[in-house]
Formats: C-alpha cells, structure tokens, sequence
C-alpha cells in the first residue's frame, strides 16, 4: 500500500471497482514471473478480467459498458500494473482504444454499436496495430507501407505490422494502410478470422514481454467496404487522453517497486547493523525521494485526467499537457524503480526477486507514445508560437 492513495479516491463506485482490481492484482502477481520468462500472453489473466467485467469499462454506458472516465480508468490501470506491468499495459490498449472511439465519434455509430455488443456480451478483444519495421513510432506521422486497394465493395489490404499488443488474444486489428487510389491513410477492421492474416512469433524482448507484441501479416487480407472506419486528418491531429493509460501503466509498476524496496528495508538486517536497513538515514532519504517522485508524477497525471474529465471543451489545447505527463511519469518510474534497486542492493538483481522485472518493464515506456524528444519538440514550438 502507498499511504497517499487515499488522497484520489473518493467516492464508494472508486473504492468498490479498486478492490475488484486490487484482488486481481495480487493474483497477477503471482503469475508475471513466469509469464515473462516464458515470453507468454497472460490468457488467464484475460479470462479473469472478462469475468469482472474489466473489459468492458470504457464501453459506452447506453452500450451496457462501465462508460469509465480517464481518471477512473487510470486509477485501474495503475492498480492493475502493481501486480502485473504487461497485462496492464495490454488491457490499457484495449480498454483506451474503445474510450477513444466513444469520445471522438470518429467510427460510424452502428459499426461502434456492434463493437461494443460483442466487447460486452463475449468479451471481445481489440487493438490498434499502426507501426511497421520501417514506419517508426506512428507518432511521427510517416505513411504506412501498409496498403488497401478496393476491388468493387471489398478492400484488399497487403502489408507487415509489428509491435501488435495482445497478438494471440484479438478479435479485432485495427491496422493503418494507405489507400493506393488516394494516398490517403485509413483505418481498417480487420477480424482475427480473415484470409490471409498471420502473426508471426517475433516478440522476444527486454521487458513487457508477456504483451505479446508480435508482428501481424497482411496477405491480400479483404475486408467489405464498411471495415474502413476513418481517414487520417491531414491537419494536426487532436489530443488523445487515453494514451495516459501508458504512464498509469508505469507509474504502478514503480508502485509496486516503491513497495518492495521498503517491505525489504524493513526486514533485512545485515551482520553489520544492530536494525534493519530501514533505520539506516540514507535508505530513508531514497525512500523519501521515490516518494517525492510518485507524488510528483501521480497528482501531475491525475490533475491532469481531471481537467480533461470535467472540462471537454479545453480539451483541444490541453495536448502540452498530456504530452508532458508521459515524460513526467514514465520518465519518474524509471527513476523510482531504479531507487528501488539501490535501497536493495545486490539482491535486486536476482531472478527470486520482482524487482529486475519491474527495472525491464518499465523501460519499455520510453519507447511508447509520445516519445520524449517529440515532447521537447512540442513546448519548444509552443513556447516560440
Ligand atoms: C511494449 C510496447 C508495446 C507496443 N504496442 C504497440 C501496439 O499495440 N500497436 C502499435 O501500433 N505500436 C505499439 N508499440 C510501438 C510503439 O508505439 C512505437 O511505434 C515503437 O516502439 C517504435 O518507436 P521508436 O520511437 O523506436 O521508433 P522511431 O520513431 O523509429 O524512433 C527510433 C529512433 O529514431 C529517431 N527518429 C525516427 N524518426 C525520426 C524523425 N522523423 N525525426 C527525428 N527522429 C526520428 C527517434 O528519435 C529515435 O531515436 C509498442 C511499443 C512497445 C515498446
């Protein structure tokens, strides 16, 4: 437990939901160590959040979903991380990409409708595959190689996807391609089932290596016309405040590193010292840094889901900010989990202890979006527009 929780919950539908993810935490927990060694997608992690309904949290409120706002849905994600930094991330992709389309209206209602009918009722899986070997982060808005011809009403769509989340658990890929008639980039739906699509085994990584992301194989792959969902804007694109289910993601796996470091500090008491390692002053002031540090990045990322909750109409100029928590709280839980390590001490190098997975895993967010320096780029212009 970190004593400042308290502090951002308030209301008994938080607390409730928080306990239903805390007891799932904990039994993650005890899976992610071999999870992570194995290179293996956590299934029955998955089984466990379809049955509470964990799948369903972003999910439209008149479409029988929980209709979470981002706050809450961080609140989970964080919570969820704690005990497992790859499911976390993996459900947050899933659950961020449906609180997307429900905010943004950017799918025709009746595709959005069956969507959420199928999350719901089947507990339906689905994730956006955007990044190609060449492509970088989509985030630097370079075309995808990716292409979609139509052939009377169906599109026939060829190409290489890789860094796919949840690979061997989706229904759904939503996969970028560039319309070759047009030049325009289009978001496609593509079920699991299609002819011609392939995952390729490719994920074997330094860390979230139970998200699975592997590459997916797009051969003369069609689709009916209606599985365009929508055209990229040429213009800037709009700030996305469900991205920050990455640093929640982050911020719980320092959480849980935050947690260990001080259980350890309280218990180990080496031949030299006559207490624990917790009476020590410099461990005390480590602790206390990794303190300063997870309050400084969760009020700064809590703040800021509040904003974009209680006042959509400023959502349009709140893209700094939420940029800047990314690199705040990712850039943070590095930091905390590295702390961590030193209050430890040799042992935190040991496979027996969580802490070297935590250390790979959350690296990994340095190379989510938006990557730091295209942050820097940002505040740059702004400042000098
Ligand atoms: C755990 C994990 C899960 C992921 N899951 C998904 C997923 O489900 N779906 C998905 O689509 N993607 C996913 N991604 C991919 C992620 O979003 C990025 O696309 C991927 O990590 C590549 O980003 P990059 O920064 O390395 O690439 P690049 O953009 O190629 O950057 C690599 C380097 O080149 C430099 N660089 C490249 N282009 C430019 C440029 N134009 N200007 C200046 N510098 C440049 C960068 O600064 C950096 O130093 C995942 C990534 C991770 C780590």
């Amino acid at each position: 437990m970190f004593e400042y929780d308290d502090l951002l919950v308030n209301d008994h539908k938080q607390v409730q939901r928080l306990k239903i993810a805390d007891t799932l935490s904990k039994l993650f927990a005890e899976r992610a160590s071999q999870n992570d060694e194995e290179g293996r997608f956590p299934f029955e992690n998955f089984k466990e959040l379809k049955e509470e309904g964990f799948v369903k949290l972003t999910v439209p409120k008149k479409y029988g979903g929980g209709d979470l706002s981002l706050y809450d849905f961080l609140l989970i994600q964080e919570k969820i991380a704690e005990g497992d930094g790859a499911t976390a991330l993996s459900l947050g992709w899933h659950n961020g990409i449906v609180m997307n389309i429900r905010d943004s209206n950017k799918w025709d209602e009746q595709k959005f409708a069956q969507i959420c009918y199928e999350i719901v009722n089947e507990g339906k899986l689905i994730n956006s595959c955007a990044t190609e070997p060449t492509s970088g982060s989509p985030a630097r808005g370079g075309k995808p190689l990716t292409s979609a011809r139509k052939d009377g009403n169906v599109w026939i769509i060829n190409g290489h996807k890789t860094f796919t989340s949840l690979a061997p658990a989706l229904d759904y890929f939503i996969v970028t391609a560039t319309i070759e008639e047009t030049g325009e980039v289009g978001e496609f739906l593509i079920p699991k089932e299609a002819d011609g699509l392939r995952i390729e085994k490719t994920w074997n990584t330094l860390g979230m290596r139970a998200t699975r992301s592997d590459d997916l194989l797009l051969t003369k792959v069609k689709v009916q016309g209606d599985a365009l969902l929508s055209i990229r804007m040429q213009q800037k694109p709009e700030p996305q405040g469900w991205l920050l289910h990455i640093p929640a993601c982050y911020l719980g796996i320092a959480k849980a590193a935050r947690n260990y470091a001080v259980q350890f500090a309280k218990k180990y008491q080496p031949q030299s010292l006559p207490h624990p390692i917790s009476e020590v002053p410099e461990v005390r002031r480590k602790v206390a840094e990794m303190d300063i540090d997870m309050m400084k990045a969760r009020h700064f990322m809590y703040h800021v889901a509040y904003l974009w909750d209680h006042f959509p109409g400023k959502r349009k100029k709140m893209g700094e900010e939420l940029a800047a928590v990314k690199y705040v709280v990712t850039n943070s839980a590095i930091n905390i989990v590295d702390m961590a390590m030193r209050i430890v001490g040799g042992q935190s190098l040991m496979k027996e202890h969580p802490l070297e997975r935590y250390y790979r895993d959350v690296r990994a967010g340095l190379h989510n979006p938006p990557a730091d320096d295209l942050t820097f780029m940002k505040l740059g212009q702004k400042a000098f527009s």
